[in-house]
């Protein structure tokens, strides 16, 4: 399968153009959509997700070689998407007297899979995300990190095609981030799997293709190698005092600037050694991301 989306807009009703032609080819594999908070990840993702409308543009679910099943029409066969669809919201209400088993197999039946096969597979998933020594407990009182690996459980019922998962590691301490990263690397590679996250490690660690958006437009798409290559050799560092953050940023393009043992280290954006105590630094995703949030590149 791969996914098509051509010249997505939508305007809410208060006049924020939340997405402006958004046009993206989306392989299966992970992809990460990265941008920060408010950038229109969420109406993209809903959007997709068949939960929202969109004011104009497409999005085609399309197989490729091997493919057994026809196109989609994202935006117009609901239905069709939802049964191809596995989908962790930002948020999802969880009832707190119920165990995690039963809820599990709760969503099973909304997915409409048969009764006979229900509880083999609530176990089959509860297994593989680790959660199967806890089903008993209540998804309510479970950790952040448990939470996100149940929702990944719920996504992967009834076999999803295209699976999306919005903001899933935002709250989590680096060791439940950890065992995040390694049960979504673990879904299949004949699936369309997409990430969208403010977070830069979340698509430096799992995506082999990516997408920049910042205030409903796309900066940036492509694979992560190619995004680095593009800043070779243009990034240069130098440790500076706080106090001359501002006059850095007037005289020199700054991406970045981030404390190391309280003293500011900047990275900046320049086609030729700045000198001025500039050292040339090894650009990494985060100053591919900052470098297009700020419009420098
Ligand atoms: P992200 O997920 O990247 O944080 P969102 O898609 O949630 O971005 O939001 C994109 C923009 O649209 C933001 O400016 C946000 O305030 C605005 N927005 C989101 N939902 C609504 C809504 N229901 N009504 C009005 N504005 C909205």
């Amino acid at each position: 399968m791969q996914l098509t989306i051509r010249n997505l807009n939508k305007t809410y009703p208060n006049g924020v153009k939340a997405l402006q032609d958004v046009s993206l080819d989306i392989p299966t594999g992970m992809y990460g959509l990265l941008g920060p908070n408010g950038a229109g990840k969420s109406t993209l993702m809903r959007t997709l997700a068949t939960l929202q409308d969109a004011d104009s543009g497409s999005a085609w679910l399309q197989p490729t070689e091997g493919d057994t099943n026809g196109a989609i029409d994202v935006l117009k066969e609901k239905d069709a998407v939802r049964r191809a669809l596995g989908y962790l919201p930002q948020e999802f209400g969880v009832y707190p007297h119920i165990s995690a088993f039963e809820m599990l197999d709760h969503f099973a039946v909304l997915k409409g899979i048969p009764a006979s096969q229900r509880k083999e597979v609530a176990s089959a998933l509860l297994q593989r995300v680790n959660l199967w020594e806890h089903r008993k407990k209540s998804v309510a009182s479970y950790s952040g990190g448990m939470r996100q690996r149940f929702g990944i459980a719920q996504a992967l019922l009834g076999d999803p095609k295209l699976i999306i998962v919005d903001e899933p590691t935002a709250g989590l301490d680096p060791g439940e981030r950890n065992r995040f990263y390694n049960l979504l690397s673990e879904i299949g590679e004949n699936v369309i799997v997409i990430l969208s996250t403010h977070i830069v490690e979340d698509v430096k660690e799992l995506c082999s293709n990516m997408a920049i958006i910042n205030l409903g437009q796309v900066l940036y798409a492509g694979s992560p190698d190619a995004a680095l290559q593009s800043l070779a050799g243009k990034v240069w560092e130098k440790a500076i005092q706080k106090s001359e953050i501002e006059s850095y940023q007037q005289q020199y393009r700054v991406i970045s600037s981030k404390l190391v043992a309280g003293k500011p280290i900047i990275h900046v954006l320049s086609e030729t050694a700045p000198g001025d105590g500039f050292k040339a630094a090894n650009a990494d995703l985060e100053d591919v991301f900052f470098a297009k949030i700020h419009g420098g590149e």
